[in-house]
Formats: structure tokens, sequence, C-alpha cells
């Protein structure tokens, strides 16, 4: 066994749902391993709206860094990753003390994992200084405290009614999962404690609005679920806009267009707001951004591409790989095509601009296509149906053209990777399967002299995410996507969707709080205080 200071170097940035699965991964002998990130603990986001009205306790939802690292003889350090310098295999990474004094310092690595999430995507809307959002530890607690407040503040005799009407206002922008859950869970929150804890407040005085800009909320899942999931909302009061755009947050309304349903014009409408949480999609963190900046293959304006080894593009092959939600994997599959013709070229000494393509051979090309681009696998089931669909001349091959346009049309099929704990998580998973065979491969590629070579390729495949479904909780009721199987309903899909995330909670630990905060909020009702 190799020591410590003997093996290679594995810095992983970000503490998130994909450097925590590669970290429960990887064998603890093959590296030497040092995690970077601000927060020294894993949150478990799909349970996070839950902690915003006090359903659950902030703490048992996440699981210290600390002890996740040291069953991997790993270190942690509390800091941000702030740039890299790619050709000196350099991390810059700064940690900001208690004065406000910034210090910096570098850590040098063999291999980087990036996996530093995103942020909310602002779509350019101005005045979201008035806003909420809901991505961390801290969003939750400032979100928590100001329902409470707005509550209190409904309460006082000083308030008057127009006050109050807009305290009891909760304005959600973004129909998505999270802004859904968050209008269950306050939904929830309204009917269970509030009668009992502000009798003062009637509970028809408050409004719940989530305002979306396509025409169904939840409008990633199967029509019919997002079609249910509007029914229950609308049967609950919670007030749908749809094809709803919002153009500016002032400091206690939010301004938007709407199509109305009639004529379809455009009007102008505003909702006033004791709190708003903005929930709106994902872009990059300004780490990931820097990075992108710094290399010229990367063009994707949203993510970090990615070739299907999940390394970085532009970097040295085999240096750096990014995962989660600030990755996405590039299958450029048609523009690879002399790379998967010029070995069969080779064996027929021929060019493979000229090679004409019988059935044989081009079986031969979707094994390596589907080796290469795991993702593809599904689009090259029928490779008969596709030969003859593709062979327009009908002479019997295909020629580099024909199979240009074939592998384009596959490449056009293929979408990108949602931003999810489940895609983060399999990544994880990848790299660190892949990466115990790289370090498995390494003496005998040391003791051969292989230094360079695409070894990923060599040792592994390709990744390719498995959906396994989608699960929403809309308030004493929950919806499963799964797989084109969706189905949806009262409390006993409740207690499924719990039982699923209390399976999938990353320790015995968090199982264990977990059950305490439902056990206690079903018995004592929800903590409603804020400090
Ligand atoms: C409220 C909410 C509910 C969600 N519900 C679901 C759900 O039900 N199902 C689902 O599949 N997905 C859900 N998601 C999405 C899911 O949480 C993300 O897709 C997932 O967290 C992405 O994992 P990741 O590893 O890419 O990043 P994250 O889990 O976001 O982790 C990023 C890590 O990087 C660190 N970091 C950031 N910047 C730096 C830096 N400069 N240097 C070092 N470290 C840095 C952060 O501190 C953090 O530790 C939800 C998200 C939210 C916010």
């Amino acid at each position: 066994m190799l020591k410590q200071r003997d093996k290679p170097k594995l810095v992983i940035l970000g503490c998130g749902w994909g450097s925590v699965a590669l970290l429960k991964n990887l064998n603890p002998d093959n590296y030497h391993i040092t995690v970077v990130s601000p927060s020294n603990y894993f949150l478990y986001t799909p349970l996070l709206p839950s902690a915003t009205v006090g359903t659950l306790e902030l703490r048992s939802l996440v699981e210290p860094i600390r002890r996740i690292t040291s069953k991997v003889k790993g270190h942690f350090l509390k800091a941000n990753a702030e740039e890299v310098d790619f050709s000196a295999k350099l991390v810059e990474v700064s940690q900001t003390l208690p004065t406000g004094e910034e210090r910096r310092f570098y850590l040098p690595y063999d291999k980087l994992v990036i996996g530093v999430g995103s942020k909310t995507r602002t779509h350019g809307v101005e005045g979201l200084e008035y806003v909420e959002f809901l991505k961390n530890v801290t969003d939750a607690r400032k979100i928590r405290s100001k329902v409470i407040e707005c509550f209190e503040r409904a309460c006082l005799p000083s308030t008057t009614d127009e006050e109050r009407r807009k305290l009891l206002s909760f304005v959600i922008c973004g129909g998505g999962p999270t802004g859904v859950e968050f209008a269950a869970e306050l939904f929830d929150m309204l009917n269970e404690d509030l009668t009992l804890m502000y009798p003062k407040i009637l509970r028809n005085e408050v409004s719940v609005h989530v305002v979306q800009s396509r025409s169904h909320i939840l409008n990633t899942y199967d029509e019919a679920l997002s079609r249910y999931a509007e029914e229950r909302f609308a049967r609950d009061q919670v007030d749908v806009l749809t094809n709803a755009r919002v153009s500016k947050i002032e400091k206690d309304k939010v301004i938007f267009t709407q199509k109305d349903g009639g004529d379809g014009k455009i009007v102008t409408k505003e909702l006033p707001f004791g709190m708003c949480l903005w929930s709106t999609g994902v872009a990059q963190t300004d780490f990931a951004e820097r990075i992108a900046g710094q290399l010229e293959l990367q063009r994707n304006k949203h993510a970090l591409e990615t070739d299907s080894h999940l390394r970085l593009l532009g970097t040295p092959l085999g240096d750096v790989y990014a995962i989660g939600d600030c990755s996405t994997v590039q299958n450029n599959i048609a523009s690879h095509i002399t790379e998967f013709l010029k070995q069969i070229a080779w064996e027929k000494g021929a060019n493979p601009e000229t090679l004409a393509l019988d059935f044989g051979m081009w079986r031969n090309v979707a094994t390596r296509v589907r080796k290469r681009f795991p993702q593809a696998t599904d689009h090259l089931r029928r490779l008969d149906r596709l030969f003859e669909e593709y062979d327009v001349d009908k002479s019997g091959t295909l020629d580099f053209q024909e199979l240009k346009e074939l592998l384009g049309q596959i490449d056009s099929k293929l979408t990108s990777l949602p931003a999810t704990a489940q895609r983060a998580h399999q990544q994880g998973q990848y790299l660190a399967r892949k990466f115990n065979k790289l370090a498995q491969a390494a003496p005998g590629l040391a003791m051969n002299n292989v230094t360079d070579g695409d070894v990923d390729e060599a040792v592994y495949k390709g990744f390719e995410y498995k959906h396994f479904g989608s699960l929403a909780y809309i308030g004493n009721a929950a919806v499963f996507d799964l797989n084109g199987m969706s189905i949806g309903g009262g409390l006993i899909f409740v207690y499924l969707w719990r039982s699923v995330y209390f399976a999938q909670s990353v320790s015995i630990r968090t199982r264990m709080l977990l059950a305490m905060d439902w056990g206690k909020r079903a018995l004592f009702g929800r903590d409603l205080m804020n400090f």
C-alpha cells in the first residue's frame, strides 16, 4: 500500500451531492484526498423546503463533511476555490478571517474534481435584493425567520389593514419543484399551525401565489402530474399564475406581465408581498464562470462542458473533471466521426473520409459510439433501420456524409442532463469507480512507461445517466414521475415520499433526526419562533 505522501493528490472542490458520492465510493488507499468548500457540511437539499417553515430542523438535513472525509483518510479545508492554474496544476484558494481579512494559498493537485454546484438564475430581473433564495442552510433560516416575522407584525395593533394584507401575502417566483414544494410546505403550516399559534389571523387573510413563466407548474414532469398539482393547489387556494413573467421586483411588490386568457393580450400586474421567494432555475457560480473564461473550448454560458468521461474540455487530458450542477456533458457525436472511422479505415487501408461502410462496419462504429457516448445507447437500438434510413442513395453502404447525418440526428435527440441531486450523485459514483480503476491500472502503466494517451477511455466506459424518476411534495399529497409511470395522491403518497427520502438520507444519525422531527411536529406542531 502506498504511503499517504506518495499517493496521487486528489483535490475535490465542493462538498455537495456529487463530491460526497465520489468520497463515499473511493478506495481510501488510492489517493491523498483534500476537499475544499466554504461549507463544512453536506446538505440534503430535497428536504430543504421543509426546513423553511419548521417542519424539519436544519441540523437534521446536514452531515458534517469531516465525518465523510475521515473515512477516506482525507483532509478538509473550509475555504473557497478562486482560480486554477491548469498548467502548473495548482488551485488558488482563499480563506476569509473573522476580521474580514482575506488570505490566499495554493493547493497542488494531480487530479482535480470541480463540484461547486450552481447559484440561482436571475434572468436579469431588477430588484432581487428584496427577495429570498432557497439554496442553502442560511437561506432556509432567513426564510423561516421572515415568514414568522410577517405573522408577528400582522398581529400588532399598530399594523394597518393594507400593511397586514401585504405581510400576509407570500409570492413564489418559479413553478419548478423547489417553488412548488415551498408553497406546499407553507400551505401545510397555514392549515396546521396558524390558527392555533396566531388566533388573531384568519386563514383566509393569508394568500400564497406561485408565478410561473410557463403554461404549467412542474413543467418538467409528466403533464398529468403537473395538472394534478395545479388542481390540488386550486382546491387548496394556492393561487397559480401561469404564463406570467416577472419584470421587476420592488421593495414590497412583484411586477409581472401575464398573457390574458381570452384574447392573449399581455397585461402588466402587481402582487404585494410580505415575503417573496425567487426560485427560477440555476446559473453558473462565479468560480465556474471564471474557469470557463480561461478555457477556449468552453463555449457554454450556463455550465462547464465536459466530455463523456466528465473531463473538463480544454484542460490536459485526465487532470480535471467537473460533476453535478456546475457541469454539462457535451455529446457532440458527429464531431468525433473521423475518430470512429479511423480504426476501421486503418484496418482496410482506406481514407476515413472516402470509406463506404457496409452493415458490419456500421455495427462496429455503433459499438464504438455506445462505448464513448453511453447516453446515445437508447438511440442506437435498431441499427438495421438506421442503416436503411440514412443510406439515401440506396448503395447498400453509408458514405461519410450519410454517416455524419445519422450521427447528427442522434446528437439532436440527446438532451442536456438535469441539474438534480440524482445526476450529481451518479456522476460522483461514476468518477469514484473510474478513479479506483485508474489507481489499479497505474502500476502497470508506470512499468510500461505509458505516460500519455487516453487512459480514462482505456480503463472505463463513458458516463451514462439513468433517470430513476422525480418526486415532488404538493401539500398533504405527493407526485411521482417514474420513467413514464406517473402517480400522485394523498396521505399514502406523502408517506411514500417521506420513506424514499428517509431511506436515501446520508447517515443513521440524519435518519434518526428526521424521524424525531416528523414525530415532534405530529405531536407538538411546528416551532414557530425566530431568533
Ligand atoms: C431547495 C432545493 C431542493 C432540491 N430538491 C431536489 C430534489 O428533490 N431532487 C433532486 O434530484 N434535486 C434536488 N435539488 C437539486 C440538487 O440539490 C442539486 O442538483 C445538487 O445539489 C447538485 O449537486 P452538486 O454536487 O453539483 O452541488 P451542490 O450540492 O450544490 O454542492 C456544491 C458545493 O460546492 C461548494 N462550493 C461552492 N462554491 C465553491 C468554491 N468556489 N470553492 C469550493 N467549494 C465551493 C458549496 O459550498 C457546496 O458544498 C434541490 C435543490 C434545492 C436548492
